[in-house]
């Protein structure tokens, strides 16, 4: 007689709906236990991150728990062997403890700085890093020192906000979507739904990245750049960009300190700051009024472009100014950068072309109230439906920071 083989025991099982952490996407997870081991991992269909898409990342998370690699104990070089060499033995905590106990208490009593310090990516970076000021030392880090740190601090210093982290692009509207050295582990799960939403739409999908793997494979056009090239690639956009016209001037004045007058006075002090009334305000150059007025205060017309004599006589010239004489200047025109980026001009004149062809005739209105800066409400929100995502192929690099700012830059 056959007898049935029980591959589930269903009076035996509970489900638990928990995150998933094997990346960051953080998407929701639905886990079946039984007789309290875990027996597999699905995804939530009501969470919002990945709507039940689990991908294979997470269904191996079970092996986090079972894996018999996976480590125990500590472990400590047996005593002896070569360093180097991965001869290991087991040890209990308490010794590992009393070890590590006496020879940090060694060199905090001597030198703190000796201490080099460096969490993974322990999510309580605000707890190991207040324990190694605690301690003394200068020499620590975590895990987005080589990945995303550069993304987030340069949004949040050019814009205020941190995309890739806190946001993601609008995969509802946008019509044109640039993805910068992304691969497929980031973001996995919401980026195949926003990429499979963009290719339904109809949408152009650039993926700029020296790989054609993974969301580069799917891609409409493939950009295979030189690596750490990028901020060119981007600065030349924004030179063919400006250098057209093609620039958003009204949310320039609005939006952002474009119009704020810098110092111009090279080798003596203030070189650089903005130039501020007795109050501290920025100022700006009223251009009906032909007056220095408060950059702060809505409605008022200040000019993009100016050069202009301080009252106290020093020069001072717009923020837009800098950056048009800069980013004007020849060495970022696509025929001196293609042969660094390794992209043809051609190519990097019809991108620009394609993003302002999308960003200025095919403009999206949403019926979304909103306050602005100045506490005054709006009804609508006019979007250009331009995208970009990007990530460590772009802020992993020793030029990452400024990468990520000429990025930003493009997008205002
Ligand atoms: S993308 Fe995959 S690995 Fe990352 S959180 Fe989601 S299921 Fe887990």
């Amino acid at each position: 007689m056959t007898r049935s083989i029980l591959f589930e025991d269903h009076s035996r099982q509970q489900t638990k709906f928990t995150t998933c952490y094997m990346c960051a996407c953080r998407c929701g997870i639905k886990v079946t236990l039984e007789n309290g081991k875990i027996r597999f991992i699905q995804g939530n269909r009501n969470h919002p991150v990945n709507q039940g898409v689990l991908c294979a990342k997470g269904a191996a998370g079970i092996m986090k728990q079972y894996s018999p690699a996976r480590l125990r104990k500590p472990l400590m070089r047996r005593p002896g062997s070569e360093r180097g060499a991965g001869d290991f033995v087991e040890i209990e905590w308490d010794e590992a403890l009393d070890i590590l106990t006496r020879r940090l208490a060694k060199i905090r009593s001597t030198n703190p700085a000796e201490l080099a310090f460096f969490t993974g990516r322990d999510q309580m970076q605000a707890l190991s890093g207040l324990w190694a000021q605690q301690f003394g030392t200068p020499n620590w880090a975590a895990h987005g020192g080589f990945c995303s740190v550069n993304m987030a601090v340069a949004g949040l210093y050019t814009i205020g906000y941190s995309f890739w982290e806190f946001g993601a692009p609008d995969w509802d509207h946008a019509k044109y979507f640039l993805l910068w050295g992304v691969a497929e582990d980031h973001s996995s799960n919401p980026i195949k739904i926003g990429l499979d939403k963009l290719k339904r739409r109809g949408a152009k999908f650039v993926s700029i990245n020296p790989v054609r793997t993974g969301y580069s494979a799917i891609a409409d056009e493939w950009v295979p750049i030189r690596p750490g090239t990028d901020g060119l690639f981007a600065l030349a956009l924004a030179h063919v960009l400006i250098k057209r016209g093609l620039v958003d001037w009204e949310f320039l004045i609005k939006y952002t300190n474009a119009p704020w007058l810098v110092v111009q006075t090279p080798g003596m002090p203030g070189d650089g700051l903005f130039a501020r009334d007795g109050d501290g305000n920025p100022l700006i150059w009223d251009t009906p009024d032909r007056r220095f007025a408060n950059g702060h205060l809505p409605d008022i017309a200040p000019a993009l472009l100016a050069t202009v004599d301080l009252p106290d006589g020093r020069r001072a010239k717009t923020v837009f100014s800098l950056i048009t004489e800069r980013y004007l200047d020849d060495r970022y025109a696509p025929e001196a950068v293609a042969a660094e980026c390794g992209v043809p001009a051609e190519t990097i004149h019809r991108i620009a072309l394609e993003i302002a062809q999308i960003a200025f005739n095919e403009t999206v209105e949403l019926p979304i109230r909103w306050t602005d800066m100045h506490g005054r409400t709006h009804d609508k929100v006019v979007g250009r439906p331009v995208a970009m995502h990007a990530m460590r192929g772009i802020s992993a690099h020793s030029n990452g920071f400024q990468t990520c700012r000429a990025l930003h830059l493009l997008q205002m």
